[in-house]
């Protein structure tokens, strides 16, 4: 027995399984994208407990209802297969919801048993087109969350409606004027969304926004429960997203894959593609509406120009409470390198970037949207979990976390300010309402930095400030 436990002991880097995940399930980021489309209806093939647990996350972070459909496999048909299964659930939302697209993800269990959900959708085409059953749009896609965060879901997501419905319909269709642009944002908040609208309208520019979750997610309250919320990308738009002027992308890491939605349209249709970082932060947000006043051929709006001004100000007016202030920054990868290039500028040093994702492009994307304002690299760490990064925050002592609300545990313990970004946040009310994007975004996120900064100060002191 003894021996047996030495040699246990002695296996050199044994398997640690992550057991408080700094990224969410993969599939989780396939719904969220197809309910930013207009008449769709998520619809997960696998078993209940995977969309149960996402409509739970979903609806504590957007506080709106979340039907995701499922094929509710069992024991019987992970072996079997789970090919039947799949088209009477379809076949029951079209008859519950009249969905006009249905959107499929995979998950970790139909990737597992190796349901291969292209061929069974095409075989599912014939037999509807044998009993003169008119189906839906189906769009499918491969979302196995063993192998990837739920933004890598979201992409892969957008990327399948594009790769399955874009084309270059001629004369575009669909209430788009002959001239517009693609704009794929990745998952940002609703209000970020209607932000960015207000942004393109203020420079005349009409755009296909895919997805489009700021009603989808963030709506009014109708009278009756509505099963398929208004609002989303039209569909008639996306056919449409071939005969763009230009697509504008969001996301470094994301665009170093070379595998994203933007890229497919200017593979396919030849349709020019911007790829920007996240616009947080001066710069970021100073390179999109650079690349909108080329794409619309107008100066930027004036309204905005005293938006950047302001900022200004408040970074100079701000800069004595948070100057020298160390941040640990953790997340989706995207959302991480934004907010790094931010702080950067701001005089905060980002001592810690970390992020469960792990495209290997990390290290590499805040290199480039930092640039050259740090005079050191900060610690960047992809595939983590909350434990890792607890762990090396001992060392770092961190004046502020920002990130989701999971990080709260951390902020906690180590008794320092969480400045709650992105997604999920399921501690505070208005989640899905935080903007982060744009100069205004931007001073919000600004503000709230400065303030829990002097908050803090204002707790620990025992003067008692109440004039700092
Ligand atoms: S089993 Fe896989 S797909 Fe289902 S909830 Fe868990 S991680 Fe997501």
């Amino acid at each position: 027995m003894t021996k047996k436990i030495a040699r246990f002991k002695k296996t050199p880097d044994a398997y640690v399984s992550t057991t408080n995940a700094c990224k969410l399930c993969k599939p989780m980021g396939a719904c969220l994208a197809f309910r930013g489309i207009e008449g769709c209806v998520p619809y997960l093939h696998g078993s209940q407990g995977c969309a149960t647990y996402m409509r739970r996350y979903t609806i504590s972070h957007f506080r709106e209802p979340m039907d995701i459909a499922s094929s509710s496999l069992g024991e019987k048909h992970a072996v079997y297969g789970g090919g039947p299964n799949l088209k009477k659930g379809i076949l029951n939302v079209i008859d519950k919801y009249g969905a006009n697209m249905v959107g499929i993800a995979t998950t970790c269990l139909t990737e597992t048993i190796g349901d291969d959900l292209p061929m069974l959708l095409q075989e599912f085409h014939v037999e509807m087109k044998e009993a003169e059953v008119t189906l839906p749009i189906l769009v499918n896609v491969s979302t196995p969350s063993y192998s990837g965060t739920h933004m890598e879901g979201f992409h892969a997501t957008v990327r399948a409606v594009a790769d399955q419905l874009a084309d270059q319909q001629e004369p575009p269709t669909g209430s788009l004027p002959t001239s517009f642009v693609n704009l794929l944002p990745g998952l940002v908040s609703p209000g970020d969304i209607r932000h960015l609208k207000d942004i393109l309208a203020d420079f005349g520019i009409a755009s296909v926004i895919l997805p489009d979750i700021s009603d989808t997610l963030d709506g009014a309250p109708q009278v009756e429960y509505q099963k398929i919320p208004p609002g989303g990308t039209p569909v008639a738009h996306i056919r449409n997203m071939g005969n763009a002027a230009a697509t504008l992308e969001f996301g470094r890491t994301h665009i170093l894959t070379g595998d994203t939605g933007g890229q497919l349209l200017a593979e396919r249709f030849g349709v020019p593609h911007y790829p920007l970082g996240m616009p947080i932060g001066l710069q970021e947000c100073d390179r999109f509406f650079e690349a909108l006043a080329t794409a619309s051929n107008r100066p930027i709006p004036d309204k905005h120009q005293q938006e950047r001004g302001r900022l200004v100000d408040a970074y100079v007016d701000g800069h004595k409470y948070i100057s020298g202030k160390k941040a640990i920054v953790y997340g989706e990868e995207d959302l991480v390198v934004a907010m790094t290039s931010f702080l950067s500028e701001i005089g905060i040093k980002p001592v810690l970037c970390a992020s469960g994702g792990n495209s290997g492009y990390l290290q590499e994307a805040i290199a480039t949207a930092t640039g050259d304002i740090l005079s050191e690299p900060p610690l960047v760490e992809d595939n983590v979990d909350f434990y890792e990064i607890a762990d090396k925050a001992k060392s770092l002592e961190p004046d502020l976390l920002i990130g989701n609300s999971k990080g709260f545990a951390l902020a906690r313990q180590l008794e320092i300010p969480i400045i709650r970004v992105g997604f999920p946040i399921h501690d505070r009310f208005g989640a899905q309402r935080i903007l982060h994007l744009g100069y205004r975004g931007t001073q919000n996120l600004f503000d709230q930095i400065v303030n829990a900064v002097i908050a803090k100060k204002q707790t620990d002191s025992p003067v008692g400030y109440s004039y700092l």
